[in-house]
Parts: C-alpha cells; sequence; structure tokens
C-alpha cells in the first residue's frame, strides 16, 4: 500500500497541545503545517465541496471535535442490527473505494479530519461504559474513516489500546483495508481488541477499492496481528456479483484460511453491494467506468439498492458453506439484511439486536 501523498496540515489553534500533533508533526515532517483560527472559516474547508471530493483527501485537518463522539451505530430501518457502537475519531478516509458511502453522506463536510481532543474522548467512553456495567459494548471504529489507514501519522489507535485494554465490558474494533498495523504490535490488547478486515478478492480490490491495501498484504497484516494477540474479524462486505465471483471468493476464503487460525477469529460477517440512487449519481461522475454501476438492483425498503433477493440468499449461502469447512464453528451475520434474508440463509434470525449483540461477545461478560 502506497503512503499518502499529503500536500498540507491545518491544524485548528488549540489542537497544538494533542498527542496527536506531535504524532503528525513527527511522521509529515516534509509536509507544510498552517494554524488556522478554526477549521469551518479556513480558506480550504469552505471550498471542499468544489474542489471535488477526490482532492480533499489530499489535506489532512487537526481539529477538536465539538460533539459527541460516541453513537449508536445507525443501522439500516426494516433490517437486523447488531447493537454495535461507533467511535468518531477522524472523518472521510484517505483511501478512494468507488463504492464508498462517504462519497455521498459527507458530500458537505467532506473534509479530511482528525479529532485531536483525544482525553475528550476517552473522558466520553469511560462515563459510558461506567454507566452501563451490565452491558458489552462491541464499539467501532471504522464507520466514518478506515481505523488504521492514517495510524502511520496520528498514532491515534496506539493511544486508545491502552485504554481499552482495561475495560471489562467492551470489545473495541479496528475495521480497515490497510495494512497499517505496526503501532499496534507493541502493544498489549488483552482480548479486549478486535483487528478486523474488510475482505474481497483481488480483482475487485483492483477495479474499485483505490488505494488500499492488497489482498496479500491485508492478510500478512492480519497474521502479525494475531501473533501479537489480537482478535481478528474479516467483513466480506460489499461482495460483488459477476461471472467467476465463484471461484474468486472461494480463492480469497483458502487463502485467508491458509494464512490465519480461525480460532482466532471474534466474528465473520457478510454483506452485498448496497447503493442509494444518490451514491450511484456520484459514482457515475466519479468512476464512470465502474463494472459496479452496471448489475441489476432492486430497491429496498430502506432506500439502499441491492442485488435481487433469491440472488444475495445463493450468494450467502454459498459463502456460508465454504467458509464453514475451513471453520467450521466461527460466528457469522449478516449486515444490514432482512429477518426474512437471515431465516432462508441461517434457518433463524436474531430475536432482537441485544441477542445478536451478545452472540457476539461471548465469554468476555
Ligand atoms: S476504505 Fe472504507 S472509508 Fe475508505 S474509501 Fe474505502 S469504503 Fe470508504
Amino acid at each position: 500500500m502506497e503512503h499518502q501523498q499529503f500536500r498540507q496540515v491545518v491544524v485548528e489553534r488549540g489542537s497544538e497541545s494533542s498527542p496527536i500533533f506531535r504524532n503528525l508533526r513527527r511522521a509529515l515532517a516534509h509536509v507544510p503545517f498552517t494554524t488556522v483560527d478554526m477549521i469551518e472559516s479556513s480558506s480550504g474547508a469552505g471550498t471542499l465541496r468544489n474542489s471535488g471530493f477526490g482532492a480533499t483527501k489530499k489535506t489532512l485537518y487537526l481539529a477538536r471535535h465539538k460533539g459527541d463522539f460516541l453513537k449508536k451505530c445507525p443501522g439500516s430501518e426494516g433490517q437486523v442490527c447488531c447493537n454495535y457502537f461507533v467511535l468518531n475519531f477522524a472523518s472521510n478516509c484517505p483511501m478512494d473505494c468507488s463504492y464508498c458511502y462517504l462519497q455521498e453522506y459527507l458530500a458537505d463536510n467532506s473534509a479530511l479530519k482528525v479529532f485531536s481532543n483525544v482525553a475528550d474522548l476517552i473522558d466520553e467512553t469511560d462515563r459510558t461504559l461506567a454507566r452501563h456495567r451490565g452491558v458489552f459494548f462491541r464499539i467501532g471504529t471504522g464507520e466514518i474513516t478506515d481505523s488504521l489507514a492514517l495510524e502511520p501519522y496520528t498514532g491515534m489507535v496506539g493511544e486508545l489500546i491502552p485504554y481499552f485494554a482495561e475495560q471489562a465490558n467492551v470489545l473495541l474494533e479496528l475495521k480497515t483495508k490497510s495494512d497499517r498495523v505496526e503501532s499496534l504490535l507493541d502493544l498489549n490488547p488483552k482480548g479486549r481488541v478486535v483487528v478486523a478486515w474488510s475482505m474481497n478478492p483481488q480483482r475487485v480490490i483492483e477495479l474499485d477499492e483505490h488505494g488500499t491495501a492488497s489482498l496479500g498484504a491485508r492478510l500478512a497484516a492480519a497474521r502479525r496481528c494475531q501473533e501479537a494477540g489480537y482478535r481478528l474479524g474479516f467483513h466480506f462486505d460489499p461482495m460483488i456479483e459477476y461471472p467467476g465471483w465463484e471461484s474468486d471468493y472461494q480463492s480469497m476464503l483458502e487463502e485467508t484460511f491458509a494464512t490465519i487460525d480461525w480460532r482466532a477469529l471474534s466474528w465473520l460477517s457478510l454483506g452485498v453491494l448496497r447503493q442509494t440512487p444518490g451514491l450511484k449519481r456520484v459514482m457515475r461522475e466519479r468512476f464512470p467506468r465502474s463494472e459496479l454501476l452496471t448489475g441489476e438492483q432492486v430497491l429496498c425498503p430502506d432506500g439502499k439498492m441491492r442485488y435481487f433477493q433469491p440472488l444475495r440468499v445463493e450468494m450467502y449461502r454459498k459463502m456460508v458453506r465454504w467458509i464453514r469447512r475451513a471453520a467450521p464453528t466461527v460466528k457469522i451475520y449478516l449486515c444490514m439484511e432482512s429477518r426474512e434474508v437471515w431465516e432462508q440463509v441461517f434457518g433463524f434470525a436474531p430475536a432482537c439486536e441485544k441477542d445478536l449483540g451478545n452472540q457476539m461477545a461471548p465469554g468476555v461478560h
């Protein structure tokens, strides 16, 4: 995976005392730093929309986050939810997948931003965990950014792991398409951190996951994390249907289970490509040659377009069968799917979101 070519770092005044500022200074010594009073009033942020979503990824902003850091995953209407929380330590992503929903979700606020007030983030998480000691939390940081793509510069995850390692009622999930695990390897996660990769065959990575690590590099990084004592996760999501998808996905699974020990896995998830009509419009502008624009999809009640239901069920059933051959008891769940699809794939649907959340965290209560 290539290292990011940032053109500048813009720092909001007051963020200079943050450990993240210190880390950025060290890692990006060759890049110009500018200080502004407020990010919103800086020359770059106001023109971001016009300068294009891709161009925004060349400037890195460091600013205080003024709202809540921790939020319940919004899920998707009518779909089975897995009771997941998201912790936002950054916004937007330096990589550039053609199907990335952030192109629509962050269209009016697309600055690539890292939040400097890590102590506030930890305080807020601590208060929430302490208020609900009887609840087991799964918290992920990969909702509106990639959890590790910026890690060599920000050192953010290295700041967070020592805190999460000491908590009794949480698993922190770091979800990534990068191989940037270096800063994790000397830390002791004490069973509280899952490093999870979004996975696709190399063909899909080359065509639609621009700037991400290759399949081989993701697996090598997963292996290093496993050896360093981390739990692992894989998200086969978004699964793409194309002529020959079966053999590509089967080979990817074989390579995965030949590289890592499936007993180190906390969970696997499956999900098919989801696009809103709005996202498709952006994709047509930014990635007009992407094959993902041509497949047949139907509009679902949550406003997202997916493959026709019988095709989704067939894809999930095949994946479950191939996974079970290598990892007979690993936990598998479906991301943003209806109860009907769950029942057709597994013969059951979780009773409620708490039920599914608890299934993901056995033995750690
Ligand atoms: S890695 Fe994730 S967040 Fe980053 S561009 Fe791809 S889909 Fe978007």
